[in-house]
């Protein structure tokens, strides 16, 4: 077989996939088990000082005075409404386009959620709306930033300081994400982190963080997280067991030296699917100016949308869909529904956005297979239906 034979065959045969975990443990494999190894012979399994060490560097990341690692990051959502003092009878806004973790810390702390529309271009909250669903009750809003992009917070901000509103930044998707510069992490009064193995930095199992420049609103976390403790056997209020391990953190730690790199590496990525895909009907990403995106996620929009996950199944690519139903649609939340609500932005975005693979090791060659079967599944959609 002659060589360009050769390649041509291996193209055909190459599947992309959505995410590729494998592949960066190959680049940290050793220095994971070496790491972990350590913690194994401390035998200082929860807490202590490979914990202590990843939240100062974490923090120092986030450009944040200080920051506490919890179980995952829905703890770290719910933790931080609980320390800012949100619990029932009081209104949360937050958008209807997440994971359903958002509303459900929300929900669990005995708050209610209220689900307003995104801006179109960047999936992120719309402040107008926020500002436009605040009542006697409002006690807090998390502006979420999805798919790695921040949410507008200047006006979110200027909002919330005006009406007295409590900001909770839902960064589960969006590690080391800059807006106007400074990275998110202290922009409102707590943030919260995710390290879902999934997520640009990724814990070996679960685990989340909560930042904040508030040593007072950290130092209650901290309580909250190890069941309200003071000291060995004095509790001082009803806590959980929300704890970052120490073998977590010792991952965290080596995988947070080289994220700046792998967050480098997804943004080529982008901008190659980007170069790939112009001119096409796929509507591609947008970075609001002065921020950056994480690529967390890289969300296009297309007609037809089942049709052409199925063709880019059907060609070994994997995609996803972030997120299918939103909030106010789930079951879990119909409580949370209300009819009179606007959310047309996300509801005309629900049925058409696409998730393409996206890691810091898909190669341009990946990237050039993926958007060439969408292409050619976008063109078959617009082409007229065949007698
Ligand atoms: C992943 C995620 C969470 C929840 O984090 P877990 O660590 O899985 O509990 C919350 N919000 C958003 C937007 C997420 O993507």
């Amino acid at each position: 077989m002659s060589s360009e034979r050769r390649l041509a065959a291996m193209g055909d045969d190459m599947k992309v996939p959505f995410v590729d975990l494998k592949a960066q443990y190959a680049e940290i494999g050793d220095d994971v088990m070496k790491a972990v190894g350590e913690v194994f012979a401390s035998t200082r399994f929860i807490g202590g000082e490979v914990v202590d060490a990843f939240e100062s560097e974490f923090a120092q990341y986030c450009d944040a005075a200080h920051a506490v690692g919890v179980g995952n990051g829905t703890d770290a959502l719910e933790l931080a409404l609980q320390a800012c003092g949100v619990g029932a009878g009081d209104e949360v806004v937050t958008q209807a386009n997440s994971f359903i973790a958002t509303a459900a810390a929300i929900v669990r702390v005995g708050a209610t959620p209220v689900f307003v529309d995104i801006d179109a271009a960047s999936y992120t909250i719309d402040p107008e709306r926020v500002e436009a669903a605040i009542t006697p009750r409002t006690k807090a809003v998390i502006p979420v930033h999805l798919y790695g992009q921040p949410a507008d917070m200047d006006p979110i901000l200027e909002i919330a300081q005006r009406r007295g509103l409590v900001v909770i930044e839902d960064a589960a998707q969006a590690h080391g994400a800059r807006y106007g510069g400074r990275r998110i992490g202290s922009f409102g009064h707590a943030a919260c982190f995710s390290f879902y193995p999934g997520k640009n930095l990724g814990a070996y199992g679960d685990g989340g963080a909560v930042t904040s420049n508030d040593p007072d609103l950290i130092e209650r976390i901290r309580k909250l997280r190890d069941h309200g403790r003071t000291s060995k056997y004095e509790h001082a209020m009803v806590g959980t067991n929300s704890r970052l391990d120490a073998v977590q953190a010792a991952i965290l730690r080596i995988k947070l030296r080289r994220l700046d790199a792998w967050s480098a590496q997804r943004a080529q990525a982008a901008a190659w699917y980007a170069e790939l895909l112009a001119g096409s009907a796929v509507s591609t990403p947008s970075v609001r100016p002065g921020s950056t995106h994480m690529f967390h996620l890289y969300v296009v929009e297309i007609d037809d949308r089942e049709r052409v996950a199925q063709a880019l199944d059907a060609q070994g690519v994997a995609t996803g869909i972030h997120y299918p139903i939103p909030l106010h649609r789930q079951p879990a939340l119909a409580a949370y529904a209300d009819p009179a609500a606007d959310l047309g932005r996300t509801e005309r975005s629900a049925p058409r956005i696409l998730s393409l693979p996206m890691y810091p090791e898909i190669t341009r060659e990946m990237v050039t297979r993926v958007a060439g079967a969408l292409r050619e599944a976008v063109d078959g959609a617009q082409r007229p239906a065949a007698e």
